[in-house]
Order: C-alpha cells, then structure tokens, then sequence
C-alpha cells in the first residue's frame, strides 16, 4: 500500500533532499515504528517528525493522530540514543545473516531504521567507528574490511552478541540458522557490514546497490567463545 508522508514546509527546511528521498523510500514500508506510540504506522499517512537538541536531530515516522509534522526539542536526546545503543535492548536495526563462496563466509547485516540528520554527526558512522569498522564499497564478494580491534562476536541468549568497548548489542538468530551460519568454515571470523537501505526486509535485498550507492561500513570480526 501506497502511504503519503506528510512533511511540514520546517521539516523540508532542515532535511536534505537525500533524508526526504530516504523518508519516501521506507514511508510505505510495513513496519515502521510509530515515534510516539511504538505501534507500526499502517494508515493511509505517516507524519515525518524531527527531534532535536543541540547535540543532534531524529528524523523517525509517526501516525498523524499521534503527532503532526513539524519539529520538536528533545533535550538530552544524545544521551537517550546512546543508552539505546549500548543497552542489552540493542539499536533500532533489521538484521540479518549471510554468506558467500570467499573467505571470511559468514556475513552479518545490521541495517539502521534510524533516519538521522545531523550535520556534524552520523550515528551510523558513530556506531561504526565504535565498533571499529571502514567505509567500504564494491561487490559483497570481494570486500575485505581489517579485523577490528575494538569488537567481536560472541555467544548471546539471543543469537549472536556483537562485543565493543561501550558494552555489548546483540542480533536475534533462530538457533537452526545459527548453527548453518557457524558451521560455514572452520576460520573463527565474520564480515559485519551495516548501513542504510539495505532492503533487508525485501527480497531480494539491496545489498548490491546499496554498497555501490550509499555510504557502507563493514569490519572483519573474530568470534570467540563459540566450541
Ligand atoms: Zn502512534
């Protein structure tokens, strides 16, 4: 279903053109988060609504009987994200696993379904840079990100626990997939690739494109723990 995104003309203002294309691209999407109540957005019109403090800004979807278009302060909204980010709660991401014929195998996507606009501040790359991860392009077969220094992958209740200096997030995994994914090849490393766009709720995904067009990161990441 086709969805309209309502934009008032202060959120066109302080969006680039590149976030309002983003926000067109996923506002039909079936599983965006309303801001507010948490609930998918599924009607005919979602809101872009912009949080702010002076450290950053949030651009998330809403139901427009939750809150109208326009922009909000929000103080203290770095410190929020950043509790989110290392909590066991983990990030606002689709993931998924994967793989391919070269070594390292074992692929790991984390998508972020956070749109963020900020001039100086990039979450994803901050999210990045926290785990030790480059910018990448180039087909999925041939990247070749250095081993991180400051992350790993380790065994998590959940699936697979991604370790970092500022705590540990995990990615949920089906146990059957799980093991497919560990049983790939003996060598104890996986390429962690995250962006935007990824499609990784569609299929077939984005992957492909999206390392050819948007900014990508991705890092070599040993796994520890696992017998
Ligand atoms: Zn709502």
């Amino acid at each position: 279903m086709r969805r309209r995104l309502l934009v008032a003309p202060e959120v066109a203002q302080v969006l680039q053109a590149a976030h309002l294309a983003q926000l067109e691209g996923v506002v039909s999407e079936p599983d965006n988060a309303c801001a507010i109540c948490a609930q998918f957005v599924l009607g005919e019109a979602a809101s872009a609504v912009v949080f702010k403090d002076d450290r950053g800004t949030l651009v998330q979807l809403a139901h427009p009987e939750c809150l109208s278009s326009g922009i909000y302060e929000r103080p203290g909204l770095d410190a929020v994200m950043d509790s989110r980010m290392t909590s066991g709660e983990g990030i606002d991401t689709n993931t998924a696993l994967g793989s391919r014929p070269t070594s390292p195998q074992r692929l790991v996507f984390v998508e972020m379904r956070m749109l963020w606009s900020a001039p100086e501040a990039d979450p994803i790359e901050d999210f990045a840079n926290r785990l030790g991860l480059v910018p990448v392009a180039g087909p999925i077969e041939r990247i070749d990100p250095p081993v991180s220094s400051l992350s790993h992958i380790e065994p998590h209740e959940k699936g697979l626990g991604i370790s970092h200096p500022q705590g540990v997030d995990y990615i949920a995994t089906e146990l059957e997939e799980l093991t497919g994914w560990l049983a790939l090849e003996a060598s104890q490393t996986a390429i962690l690739l995250t962006g935007r766009n990824l499609g990784l709720l569609q299929r077939p995904t984005l992957i492909e494109e999206a390392l050819m067009e948007r900014p990508c990161w991705a890092g070599t990441l040993s796994l520890r723990g696992f017998s």
